[in-house]
């Protein structure tokens, strides 16, 4: 791995996202940092050049939930790298609290499921070997959390993303009817959002089999960030260890299509 490896972070301003944006830079790859807000991005930068000096770190505004976000990504690093060689899908999202309505879960899933997709069929033709795509899943995702049968079986057998994005309406229409427990829907937008983005990670991972793409889902375990409101049991650094070694794994091994935690694949 060296300056000619291009790698990726999306949400890398801060928490898991940074501190992996950190250690791939330290590990000499290029290292693309990515924000929605712009100036936090560019501090960041700041912050991972200080602990690597000699790294190439490149900065790009990106919001995954925004297309003409994404689109300005994609054609900028095109025209800048060439393409990338690792996407570490970080970036997410969870409201705090109690809060639980049809918008939020809309938004929630605009972020977490339906933009890291959205963001990755863009890159997936810029991807140049060894590739490699981890998404930033959760066990808060586990399959566990849908309480129908018939719908979990519905959900793990779905064979095209298309499905999946029809079954995260049925979600967000179930809340906004008032019937999402009748029919088995969890209790958790942000469950079920990363419950949508493991199950089209494998999907993903079957689709690029062949060209010997690695794509897998992980959990970075309850991480003092942000989003835990910096309660987490581990440090961000922590979290990010599985990602980035999922990302540097040898090329000699095709390692596709699981789920992570703790260097570990974990039943979900
Ligand atoms: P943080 O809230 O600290 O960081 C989340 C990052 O995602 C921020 O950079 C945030 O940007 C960015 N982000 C949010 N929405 C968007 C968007 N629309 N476009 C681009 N970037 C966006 O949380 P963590 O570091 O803890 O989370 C990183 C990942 O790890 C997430 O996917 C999370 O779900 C997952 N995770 C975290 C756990 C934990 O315990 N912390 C446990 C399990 C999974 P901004 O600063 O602008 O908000």
């Amino acid at each position: 791995w060296d300056e000619n490896t291009v790698a990726v972070v999306t949400g890398s301003n801060k928490g898991i996202g940074f501190e992996t944006a950190k250690i791939l830079a330290e590990q000499g790859l290029t290292t693309v940092v990515t924000a929605r807000n712009e100036e936090l991005g560019r501090s960041a930068v700041v912050k991972i050049k200080e602990a690597a000096p000699s790294a190439r770190v490149l900065f790009h505004q990106l919001d995954i939930s925004d297309a003409a976000s994404i689109d300005r990504f994609v054609e900028w690093l095109q025209s800048e790298l060439g393409g990338l060689t690792i996407l570490i899908n970080n970036a997410g999202f969870a409201y705090k609290g109690n809060i639980f309505g049809a918008d939020e879960a809309q938004v929630t899933l605009n972020i977490n499921f339906l933009g890291t997709r959205a963001l990755t069929d863009k890159l997936v033709p810029l991807l140049r070997g060894p590739a490699r795509i981890v998404n930033v899943s959760s066990r808060a995702g586990q399959q566990h959390i849908v309480k129908s049968p018939a719908l979990l079986s519905r959900l793990t057998s779905a064979k095209k993303p298309e499905e999946l994005v029809a079954m995260s309406r049925e979600f967000v229409d179930a809340i906004r009817a008032g019937n999402h427990s009748a029919l088995g829907w969890p209790n958790s937008m942000y469950g079920t959002s990363k419950l949508l983005l493991s199950l089209w990670t494998v999907q993903l991972a079957e689709q690029l089999r062949s060209q010997n793409i690695m794509v897998n889902a992980m959990c970075p375990g309850w991480c003092r960030t942000d989003m835990s409101s910096q309660s987490g049991t581990r440090s961000a650094a922590d979290g990010a260890d599985t990602a980035v070694w999922l990302a540097l794994r040898s090329p000699r091994e095709l390692i596709t299509g699981e789920f992570w935690g703790e260097r570990s694949t974990i039943p979900w």
